[in-house]
């Protein structure tokens, strides 16, 4: 069976961000038919689009090689944030704090649109905390229907991001 590379982004405010993170990824390294191909740096960044103060969030994306469809990723990355004690606002609230937040970004050059998953993810593309690190790992990520990833990044020089390599915190 031939793989895909997919991304996933990754973000944690709550409960030792940067464990959860580091947890999160060895997870996803062990998930049958998933091969962990490359990892970005950490970065801080600032809650974007919240309506309540909020801890900063540790941020990353990874790129795996991965024989499982699409729902089938998106199943189990759901089932790692509830391992990590991810809690969901029944009022089904966004960009609420969060032990772990998986996202599957890209999936090869596939667009997908359904209930549960939409791939490209909708709103990567405003996002400077999954751009940045996607740069990364990713430098020529093309986001299918929109284009080269790191152009948007331009456009997002508002947003409040940091390397953790130059950024010491908690
Ligand atoms: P957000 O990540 O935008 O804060 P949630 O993590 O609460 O939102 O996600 C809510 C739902 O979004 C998930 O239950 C999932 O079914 C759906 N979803 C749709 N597309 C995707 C995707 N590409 N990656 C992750 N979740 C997705
Ligand atoms: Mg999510």
């Amino acid at each position: 069976m031939t793989a895909t590379v997919a991304f996933i982004g990754l973000g944690s405010n709550l409960a030792h961000p940067r464990r959860q993170i580091a947890r999160a990824i060895a997870a996803l390294a062990r998930l049958p038919g998933c091969r962990l191909l490359r990892r970005s740096r950490n970065y801080v960044s600032a809650p974007v689009a919240c309506t309540i103060a909020q801890p900063d969030f540790v941020n990353a994306v990874v790129a795996v090689a991965t024989t499982r469809p699409p729902r089938s990723l998106l199943a189990a990355l759901l089932a790692i944030e509830r391992r990590q004690r991810r809690r969901r606002d029944p009022g089904g609230a966004r960009n609420t704090p969060r032990t772990l937040d998986l996202d599957l970004l890209l999936y090869g050059g596939r667009r997908l649109r359904s209930a549960r998953l939409t791939v490209p993810h909708p709103r990567m593309h405003g996002r400077a905390f999954v751009l940045r690190p996607l740069a990364d790992v990713a430098p020529e990520a093309v986001i299918p229907g929109r284009g080269l990833a790191r152009r948007f990044l331009r456009r997002l020089a508002d947003q409040r991001i940091a390397s953790t390599r130059t950024h010491a915190l908690h």
